[in-house]
């Protein structure tokens, strides 16, 4: 009796999918803008978030769940361009945008140019689990956050004076060259933080939240919380979760483009992975990476850009934390 117990228990156990949490903190940092204190700050929050997700894996909750976890700690953190801490638009607002989906049910959910709502991750999976839509915007978003109940902050809660600098540097240089966004260095553009996991049952999930861009024009909506573009998930092949210059990601479709080539061309996570953002996504000029993970546990952190922030946590909880290699 006992030995068919433990058996069933050896059999279950090894039934079990490999259980990992990967993150990323945004894909514009450069090595010259890092000082110490930034990057120990940036990893602290990335080993508490991964550690955070990984409770909700090991516990043997879901994929979704611990998305949402790992983001909500990145979210809080003033290190990261989401939630506080997310950049200012030209008007010196804070305008955030976020998606979350669900791999299982390829159910989804995503809002965009909210502001106060201090989670708005949290807001795209309330938009997934209590409506039938998949996006909702702005003041829409924002009545719906407060029938959830979900906290606000005021503006001081989001905006760091790091941020208030960075716009006015992105002003300044707008004037000097007449340039566009388009100009600016990476580091103005990225930040935004993003998380995909494969729980105890198999299931993957992806999530992403940012700000968005330094100086962008009020009302602009990147790729983050367009599903198929800054964010995907889906069971059979992969969960993804952009960064980088979202308007190039949104003409490339870059997170469902890397579930195409798995599912047509049969392409591994690191080919598929590889061939967006190394090549496609590189020869039009948009800066970027993301973090990709199958559902057998293979990981992919590809980056065009110098450095990515992210982690990765596997089924024995072996944490690695990297910004310059992928
Ligand atoms: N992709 C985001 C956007 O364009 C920015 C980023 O990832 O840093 O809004």
């Amino acid at each position: 009796m006992k030995l068919l117990a433990f058996l069933l228990m050896t059999a279950s156990v090894l039934a079990e999918a490999p259980i990992t949490l990967v993150i990323h903190g945004g894909a514009g940092i450069s090595r010259e803008e890092l000082s110490a204190e930034k990057e120990a700050a940036a990893r602290a929050a990335l080993e508490e978030s991964l550690r955070a997700g990984f409770k909700v894996l090991q516990s043997g909750g879901s994929s979704l769940d611990a998305v949402g976890m790992a983001i909500v700690v990145l979210e809080d953190s003033p290190s990261f361009n989401a939630g506080r801490g997310a950049v200012l638009t030209s008007a010196g607002a804070v305008e955030m945008d976020a998606s979350i989906m669900d791999g299982a049910t390829l159910k989804a959910g995503a809002v965009a140019g909210v502001q106060g709502v201090r989670n708005p991750i949290r807001l795209a999976r309330a938009v997934m689990d209590h409506t039938p839509h998949v996006m909702l915007i702005g003041n829409g978003a924002e009545d719906f956050a407060r029938e959830r109940k979900l906290p606000f902050e005021p503006p001081d809660y989001f905006i760091i004076p790091e941020r208030v600098r960075q716009l006015e540097r992105a002003k300044e240089k707008a004037a000097k060259k007449q340039a566009s966004i388009e100009s600016l260095p990476p580091s103005f553009k990225a930040g935004t933080v993003g998380a995909v996991a494969l729980d105890k049952a198999g299931h993957l999930a992806a999530g992403t939240s940012t700000g968005g861009m330094t100086n962008k024009r009020a009302g602009r909506v990147g790729d983050s919380p367009v599903i198929g573009a800054g964010t995907y998930a889906d069971d059979d092949l992969v969960a993804v979760s952009c960064t980088g210059h979202g308007e190039y990601f949104i003409r490339c479709a870059v997170a469902h483009d890397v579930a195409a080539r798995m599912r047509y061309q049969n392409a591994t996570v690191g080919d598929a992975t590889r061939a967006i953002i190394h090549e496609r996504l590189k020869k039009m000029g948009g800066d970027g990476g993301l973090i990709a993970l199958d559902a057998k546990g293979n990981v992919a952190t590809p980056f065009n850009t110098p450095g990515m922030f992210h982690g990765i946590i596997r089924a024995d909880g072996t944490i690695r934390i990297a910004i310059f290699e992928e």
